[in-house]
């Protein structure tokens, strides 16, 4: 099609925020160019929104690409995949789709004895996190304690009649709920391996065959890089590396071969569960910029807590990524603002901070230096333009898509996914 799209094998999307940026709708539109849509980590802790017209698609843990026709829809070793809502999606989409999809044999499993003993952790801990209560993070200790359940375990022949059973009975016991959720695992296991086992494939080796082919590989983070579980507002963060850093680990495609990483930004924040966010706002600004946004979980429908565009926690997300540009979305939701407050300094103990700290204590303590920047009249890249070209002063970085409406043609797409003097 173009010059620059040929060096443009293989991109990846990550959030910058806290999650639920709009990841989905920008996946869904890169994806049209891909040949296979990948996720590296999380599980049905993720919730992609999409609309196509005016139907509503949600995803948890398959990627966006999975309504297109023709991509493939993988998702990687590094995903704790939970049976029963795996299913449920599976069961959302035309047999077509789900022929597209394929798992990786490496990924791990959730049964329910991981969400009740999550859920027991967060009723009883002094200061909860907030997480979904599906069980992620014991399957993802799990994993590490090398004590995990695979993909590739419940497709062997006699793992689930001959192996799971003592295994669950072993660490129910451990866990001390004994006995907690065994049938339910065990039927969940049966009609998974039923519904999906020629989906389940070494999915590192498939990856490097397509990229030998000259295919082009679109990556997903799920949730945000400022939950990532090593760089993250630890502990309030996720089990897994939603950053770029985590696409190795999660897929066995060696990062050097991605061309170009987009990162995912609103046009102001929001944070789902507790955990530090300086730049958050409340009263009746908060409620109206939350109700403006539909700042509501499409996991959970808790309400976000919201605030606003925030400049150090960006650098720090662009370093973190390596990042190449901005997709910038929901700039809608303010479409009509004079001027837009953005955090792009922070002051603690009387000393100004351009750099988002590591310490959980310096981040509670600090306070958001707020600039007004240009807002803009309707949502179009010229009105837009002077808060673009501030945004690129402020952290050196550009935007190449503009999201100004949830639908897939609500978009504006700069180089390098356009060509100079291609419509978008
Ligand atoms: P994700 O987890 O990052 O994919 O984010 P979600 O899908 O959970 O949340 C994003 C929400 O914002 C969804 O309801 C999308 O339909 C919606 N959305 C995405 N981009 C835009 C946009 O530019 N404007 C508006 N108004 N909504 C958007």
């Amino acid at each position: 099609m173009r010059e620059l799209e040929k060096q443009m094998q293989h991109v990846c999307v990550v959030g910058l925020n806290w999650g639920d940026e709009g990841k989905g709708k920008i996946v869904d539109v890169l994806a049209s160019d891909a040949d296979a849509v990948v996720r590296y980590q999380g599980g049905a802790n993720a919730g992609h929104t999409v609309y196509i017209g005016e139907v509503r698609h949600v995803l948890h843990h398959l990627p966006m690409g999975v309504l297109h026709e023709g991509i493939l829809a993988v998702l990687g070793n590094g995903m704790v995949l939970e049976p029963a809502k795996l299913l449920e999606e599976v069961e959302s989409l035309p047999e077509e789709a789900v022929s597209r999809i394929r798992i990786s044999d490496r990924a791990h499993v959730v049964l329910p004895h991981h969400a009740a003993v999550e859920k027991l952790r967060e009723q009883s801990a002094a200061h909860p996190i907030g997480t979904t209560l599906r069980g992620i993070g014991p399957a993802y200790q799990d994993k590490f304690g090398r004590d995990g359940i695979r993909m590739g375990d419940i497709m062997t022949p006699g793992f689930i009649e001959d192996v799971l059973p003592g295994k669950l009975r072993e660490r129910t016991q451990r866990l001390g709920i004994p006995g907690e959720g065994i049938d339910e695992a065990i039927q969940i296991c049966n009609r998974l391996k039923e519904r999906l086992e020629s989906q389940v494939t070494d999915t590192r080796q498939l990856l490097h065959k397509l990229h030998q082919q000259g295919k082009k590989l679109l990556f997903e983070g799920a949730q945000g890089c400022m939950l990532d579980i090593d760089f993250g507002t630890y502990p309030f963060v996720t089990s897994s590396s939603p950053s770029f850093l985590g696409l190795g680990p999660g897929t066995g495609f060696s990062p050097r071969k991605i061309d170009h990483v987009v990162g995912v930004t609103k046009a102001y924040c929001t944070r789902v569960g507790e955990g530090p966010f300086p730049s958050e706002i409340h009263g009746e600004e908060a409620e109206a910029l939350r109700e403006a946004g539909g700042e509501f979980g499409t996991t959970t429908g808790r309400p976000r807590r919201v605030g606003w565009l925030d400049i150090p926690a960006l650098r720090f997300a662009v370093e973190l990524n390596d990042l190449d540009s901005f997709a910038l979305t929901k700039a809608d939701v303010l479409d009509g603002w004079e001027t837009i407050p953005v955090v792009t300094a922070y002051r603690l103990d009387g000393e100004e901070l351009g750099q988002f700290p590591d310490s959980l204590t310096d981040l509670e303590g600090l306070e958001p230096v707020i600039e007004q920047w240009p807002g803009w009249s309707q949502v179009d890249e010229v009105s837009m333009r002077p808060f673009i070209d501030r945004l690129m002063q402020a952290t050196g970085i550009p935007v190449s898509i503009l999201s100004t409406g949830r639908r897939r043609d609500e978009v504006c797409v700069f180089e390098p996914f356009r060509a100079e003097g291609e419509l978008a």
